[in-house]
Order: structure tokens, then C-alpha cells, then sequence
């Protein structure tokens, strides 16, 4: 009766400790701002099956996911353990459940417990000399110094010693069973072979203080655990399961909208127009309270595994910014404001599930204090981190938020993007160019424009929208003009915007202005709509996502297609022709992906498939498709100096490209090859491959029409 007694006083302490934390832990989550998040619940349970439950993203690296794998079924398995220990504990019985199951079966349940036991202690001990013998990079980062370092170990640690307790309880528990002291129950596969032996000459008296001490240890172990869990990176095995759940399931490439400021622009762009009312709040993030509740949900779901920091590119270049010190960073500043109204609260009273939007005084906030600007304009918003990331957390979308507080809230930005911004105000593009000279590419070609043919009453078949890079940069404008032969030789019916074209304003957005980008995209859907365009096609991904993934926020529905995915279906229809022979036939060729493109959108096929059209041998990178590296200009890098750093993004890449050896190298983005053409040169002064686009590479082999 005194153990039943005891046992009662130590759950009851045990379940209320974890109610207190757990709603802790969702008072601190509503800090954030609400952000509705519903729909489509069939996509977002098989995405929960697919990546929380079945751990896909893991399975990238099989022999970690594997031994990842056996401590998640352990965890979930063996707890199911506890149910019985739990009725056993309150009611003063052994093995309850062996009485109602049939002994084969129950013997086979212990004997299933006892072997994920076995192999959770050894997956831990892989996971233990991985962290701290073999010292792989991802975890010996400074990000991890201090606390989380040791809570990572201390985890495994105990995952570790619960499963020797169990075993010890195990296998005490089989000689007590063969002395007659308990009846016959279960079956013992892994502790009679490792425990059992150790104690064969014990007194029975010695084997139930160590059955009872194992039972003792491992449920006050458990839940010890459970309380500690929750302050622990270790949460993930609960959380992220709604945090899949809650994911983003738009195109990666896509930034939310800012409704707040689409009032604004409006009435600045036509003082009488009747714009929506706006549903305030403010301009980015400037602490964890102007974050969402899934970005701080994000936050506490993030496992510490340094997945997203080893793709990064700012990371990998030894700037300052690390996805995942993001993410514990955010989670830092929610712990310190929730610490802090927890101290007006006895320990004994369970606090409120409404959050005051309270910090300490004079406490340092989440932008500036916590994070710096430092780290912010080092991201490229390539979004690797959200690729990579096993279980679907956002690090982008928080530096974007910040960003965008950064730069309209507090008017801070580098130097370059400030003149950037200015001139997308002033010329419609991000250099100092002016727009008539948007057209120059086409001076001894035919080319229409649209002011043009809706003069005659035409509609092209398509819009071929330049961008700015296409119109502007003397060696993009070369892979514009082999794309409007090819649109000719093809036989489509194209025009330009020409000098009515501005930028899609996704540098603006990317820097975090949000007015300029508006500005820029309500007067681009204005022209497009009042010329009644259906379908885009355009050789910028930056574009291509901007005007397929983000017009439609303010308005603008369009069928964009990037000039890879049109090429591809042009050869396919025949409407292109390849020659019997030409220049680029037999050569080998690496294709780099563009991160919007590619990750932000999904076209990996388009590019690869033209060129192995035109039967070039076609290798791929090191880091290709879905875990490609960055070029370093997205995210308005290409308009800024980078961040410092040991060396520069772009070099990190032509070095990738010249390890490749290849004849040829190719590309299917202008901001791409600006920066792929610096890092080659400053790489290899002589002998570098060309370096072109995929619509070059096919404007030199096309046969011309009859
Ligand atoms: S988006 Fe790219 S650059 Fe930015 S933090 Fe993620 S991985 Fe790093
Ligand atoms: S954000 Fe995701 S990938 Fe990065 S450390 Fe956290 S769990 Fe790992």
C-alpha cells in the first residue's frame, strides 16, 4: 500500500509539473500573432503521413534516418509500456496485462519492447560518437555552444539509461519468474541474454530490489522526461506532427502578402481609388509578439539537427547567419518573455493561456537584439533550409519578416539597396537605367510590341516578358535575343512590354520593401490587364515566380510558364527542330539550377530535357535540383555587396563547376549567369568552359524554318 501510495503522490506530481509546462508552452506559442491556417486537410494529412510519420526527409541520409528511425519507434513503442506500468503502479499488480492477453501474444509485445530497447541504446551510443567522437560539422558549429550542446547529449543520455532500467526490471524480473516468486509472463529475448546472466547468482531478496528499483527508475525516468522534454530540443517528437500539419503548401519560391500595405499603395498610386480597408498590424516582425503562432510554433519544433545551416550559402561561406541559431534564437526570446510573466505566478498555479504581449523591461528584442542585421542580409532567400528541414520549419520566413521590419519600420537597409529601391521608384528597374532603353536589345530586330499590336486589334499568343537583366545587362540581353529567334523560328505569336515593362519589384520584396514591391506589381498588373494578357512566358525565374506566385495576391492571374518549360514543349511538338549537326552535339555540359526556379517552383526537368535534346551529355553537380547551391544573388544579394564572410557564394560554385569538368556549362537564369560568369572568371583566367543559357545552347542548334 505505502508503494501504491507513493506511486500516486509521484504520477500526480509528475502530470501536474507536465500540464504546467505544456500550457507554458502554448501561452508562449500564442505570443505570436494569429495567422489562419486551414484547408485542403486532405493535402496536409499526407503531407503529416509522408514527412512526420514517415520521416521522408530523413531518408535523403539512410543510415542516420535509420538509426533515427529505431528511437522514434522506440519512444513511441516502448511508452506504451508505461500504460500497464501505470495500472500495475496504482493498483499494487504484476503485469496486469498478462492477464487478459494470451501468453503468446504477450509474450511477444515484451519481447518487440525489449528489442527496440536493444537497439534504441545502440542507435543513441551511433548518436552520441557521431556527436562527440567523429564530431561531424553540423554539430560542432558555434550555434550549438552551451546548453543545447549538452541537451543533445544529456537526451540521449537518458533515452539511454530508461532503456537500461527497463532491461535491468526485465531481467530481474524472468529469475523471479523461474524462482516461482511471480508468475510466468512474457518473453525475454534481450535481457536474458544481457541481463539475466549478471544476476543468476543473486538472492531472490537482491533480484526484487533490482526488479523494483529498474520498475522505480524507469517510470519516474519517463517522467522526469516528459517534463523535461518540453523545454528540450528533444519536443520535435510531439510537435512535429502539427507542425507538418501547419506547413506551407504553397510554391516554396512564394513570400506571403502584406495586405496592410496594399491600402497604402493604392491610394498613393490614385488618391481617389476606392481601395479595401486595411486590417492593420504591423510592417514585418520586430519581436517574436509580430511573429505568427506557426513561426513560433516552427520555433519550438526545430530538433537542433543542423540540417538547414550545412546547405546554407551564406552559412557555408562563413557568413554569420545560420538557419537553425535562427530558430533557436526565436526560440530564446519567447522562452525569456514567457519566463519573465511566469515569475508573477506561485509555482503551484497553472498560468493562463492568453499571453500578456508583455516582455521584460529593458530586455533585448528579437530584431537587433537577439538577431542582427548582420545575419539578416546575409540570406539569399534560396530556401534551402525550408528544403532541407525534416520537419518543414520556415527559418526564411522569419528573416523575411524581419526584413521587412527592418527596412519599413526602422528605414534600415545596406547603402546599395537603398539606392536600389530608389531607383525602382524612379526608373522602373533596379539600375540606373532608363526605360526607354529597355527595348535596345532588339534594335535590328523585328520584335513586337504590345502597344503595337493592340493598335492593330491583335492579342499575341503570348506575352514574353524581358525583365530587367534580359533588358539591361549586356550579356543577358544576348540570351534575350536568342530567345526571340527562337520564339520566331517557332512560329509562336509573341510581343514585349517593352518601354512600358518595369521590374516585377522582386528585389524590392526580397530586401523587405513592400510599398515598392506593391507599387511596382499594381502597375504591372494594370498594364496586363488592360491588355487582357492570358499567358506569360519569360527567361527569368525571378519573374516567373514573382508574376506566377504573387500577382495573384493583388490580383494579376496569369499562366506564366518559365522559357525552359516552353522550349521543352516546343521541341516536343516539333515546332522546334534540332539539326543533324551542330555545335554543342557530343559535348558534355553541367546545368546549374536556379533556386527559384528549382526549389521555389519545382522545374528541374525543363532545362535538362532541352539539353539532352540537343544530345549533349549531360552531368550532373555535386549539389543539384532539390539540394542545389545557390548562385548568391537572390534575395536582392545581386544588388549588394555580400555580408562578410571567408569567401564569396559565387566562387563556392564555379568551384563546384570546374571540379566538374565539363565542356559546357549551363544555366536558365539571368541572375545566375551574372554571378557564375564572375566566379569562373575570378576562378580560371583561361581554359573555362562557356558558360551559357540553355535558349543560347538551342538558338546554335535550331534548324531555321523553311
Ligand atoms: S534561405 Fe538560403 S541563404 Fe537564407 S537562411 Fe535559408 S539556406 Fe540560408
Ligand atoms: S530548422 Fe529544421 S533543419 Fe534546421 S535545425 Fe531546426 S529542425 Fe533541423
Amino acid at each position: 500500500m505505502i508503494q501504491q501510495i507513493a506511486f500516486a503522490v509521484t504520477l500526480g506530481l509528475g502530470i501536474f509539473l507536465f500540464v504546467r509546462s505544456a500550457r507554458q508552452l502554448i501561452r508562449n506559442i500564442r505570443l505570436g500573432r494569429h495567422e489562419a491556417i486551414n484547408g485542403q486537410r486532405a493535402r496536409r494529412w499526407r503531407e503529416v503521413v509522408r514527412v512526420a510519420l514517415g520521416q521522408s526527409k530523413m531518408f535523403v541520409r539512410p543510415i542516420p534516418a535509420f538509426f533515427h528511425l529505431i528511437i522514434y519507434a522506440g519512444f513511441l513503442i516502448i511508452n506504451t509500456e508505461i500504460l500497464e506500468i501505470l495500472i500495475d503502479g496504482l493498483a499494487g499488480t504484476h503485469r496486469v496485462f498478462s492477464y487478459f492477453f494470451p501468453e503468446s501474444l504477450y509474450g511477444f509485445i515484451i519481447a518487440v519492447y525489449e528489442v527496440l530497447a536493444l537497439g534504441t541504446i545502440v542507435a543513441a551510443a551511433v548518436f552520441l560518437i557521431r556527436r562527440h567522437v567523429l564530431r561531424l560539422p553540423r554539430f560542432t558549429g558555434s550555434d550549438l555552444d552551451g546548453w543545447p550542446r549538452r541537451d543533445a547529449a544529456l537526451i540521449l543520455l537518458i533515452e539511454i539509461a530508461l532503456m537500461v532500467f527497463f532491461l535491468t526490471m526485465n531481467g530481474a524480473d524472468r529469475l523471479l519468474q523461474q524462482r516461482g516468486h511471480y508468475p510466468e509472463a512474457g518473453w525475454f529475448p534481450v535481457s536474458s541474454w544481457l541481463v539475466s546472466p549478471l544476476m543468476e547468482g543473486w538472492s531472490t531478496a537482491g533480484l526484487l530490489v533490482a526488479e523494483r528499483a529498474g520498475w522505480w527508475l524507469h517510470i519516474v525516468g519517463v517522467l522526469a522526461f516528459l517534463n523535461y522534454l518540453i523545454w528540450s530540443k528533444h519536443l520535435h517528437i510531439i510537435l512535429s506532427f502539427p507542425n507538418v500539419y501547419y506547413s506551407r503548401l504553397e510554391p516554396q519560391g512564394e513570400m506571403t502578402a502584406m495586405p496592410q500595405v496594399t491600402r497604402e499603395v493604392q491610394l498613393m498610386l490614385n488618391p481617389n481609388a476606392e481601395a479595401p480597408a486595411a486590417n492593420g498590424g504591423s510592417f514585418g516582425a520586430k519581436d517574436v509578439f509580430d511573429l505568427s503562432w506557426k513561426q513560433l510554433l516552427d520555433a519550438y519544433s526545430c530538433t537542433e539537427c543542423g540540417r538547414c545551416t550545412s546547405v546554407c550559402p551564406a552559412s557555408l561561406t562563413g557568413k554569420k547567419l545560420s538557419p537553425r541559431l535562427i530558430m533557436m534564437k526565436t526560440r530564446d526570446r519567447m522562452e525569456e518573455i514567457g519566463r519573465y510573466q511566469d515569475r508573477q505566478l506561485p509555482w503551484y498555479r497553472l498560468p493562463s493561456l492568453q499571453p500578456l504581449r508583455e516582455a521584460p523591461p529593458d530586455s533585448p528584442p528579437l530584431l537587433g537584439g537577439y538577431i542582427t542585421e548582420e545575419e539578416l542580409w546575409a540570406c539569399t532567400t534560396c530556401n534551402a533550409c525550408v528544403q532541407e528541414c525534416p520537419v518543414n520549419i520556415n527559418p526564411l520566413a522569419i528573416i523575411a519578416d524581419l526584413r521587412r521590419a527592418l527596412v519599413m519600420e526602422e528605414a534600415r537597409m545596406p547603402a546599395e539597396l537603398t539606392q536600389m529601391s530608389s531607383n525602382l521608384e524612379n526608373n522602373g528597374a533596379p539600375w540606373q537605367m532608363g526605360q526607354q532603353d529597355r527595348l535596345n536589345w532588339a534594335e535590328d530586330l523585328i520584335v513586337p510590341t504590345m502597344a503595337e499590336m493592340a493598335a492593330r486589334g491583335e492579342v499575341p499568343e503570348v506575352l514574353f516578358w524581358v525583365g530587367c537583366s534580359g533588358s539591361f545587362d549586356e550579356r543577358n540581353k544576348k540570351v534575350t535575343r536568342a530567345l526571340a529567334g527562337l520564339l520566331s523560328a517557332a512560329g509562336i505569336s509573341y510581343a514585349v512590354l517593352g518601354t512600358e515593362e518595369n521590374c516585377t519589384g522582386d528585389p524590392a520584396r526580397r530586401a523587405g520593401n513592400e510599398f515598392v514591391f506593391q507599387m511596382l506589381a499594381l502597375q504591372n498588373i494594370q498594364l496586363l490587364n488592360g491588355y487582357g494578357i492570358k499567358k506569360i512566358v519569360t527567361a527569368c525565374p525571378h519573374c516567373f515566380n514573382t508574376l506566377r506566385n504573387e500577382y495573384p495576391q493583388l490580383g494579376g492571374q496569369y499562366e506564366v510558364i518559365h522559357h525552359s518549360e516552353l522550349l521543352q514543349q516546343l521541341l516536343l511538338e516539333g515546332r522546334l527542330r534540332i539539326r543533324e549537326e551542330h555545335p554543342w552535339q557530343g559535348r558534355s555540359v553541367a546545368y546549374h539550377d536556379s533556386c527559384y526556379l528549382g526549389r521555389g517552383n519545382g522545374v528541374y526537368e525543363a532545362p535538362r530535357q532541352v539539353l539532352e535534346q540537343l544530345r549533349m551529355e549531360l552531368k550532373e553537380l555535386k549539389r543539384c535540383r532539390q539540394n542545389g547551391l545557390c548562385c548568391g544573388a537572390g534575395g536582392a544579394q545581386m544588388f549588394k555587396e555580400e555580408e562578410r564572410g571567408t569567401h564569396r557564394i559565387n566562387r563556392e560554385r564555379a568551384d563546384e563547376l570546374l571540379q566538374a569538368r565539363t565542356e559546357a556549362v549551363a544555366v536558365a537564369c539571368p541572375f545566375c549567369m551574372t554571378m557564375l560568369d564572375d566566379g569562373l572568371r575570378q576562378k580560371a583566367e583561361n581554359g573555362l568552359p562557356p558558360l551559357r543559357d540553355v535558349a543560347e545552347y538551342l538558338a546554335d542548334a535550331v534548324a531555321q524554318p523553311q
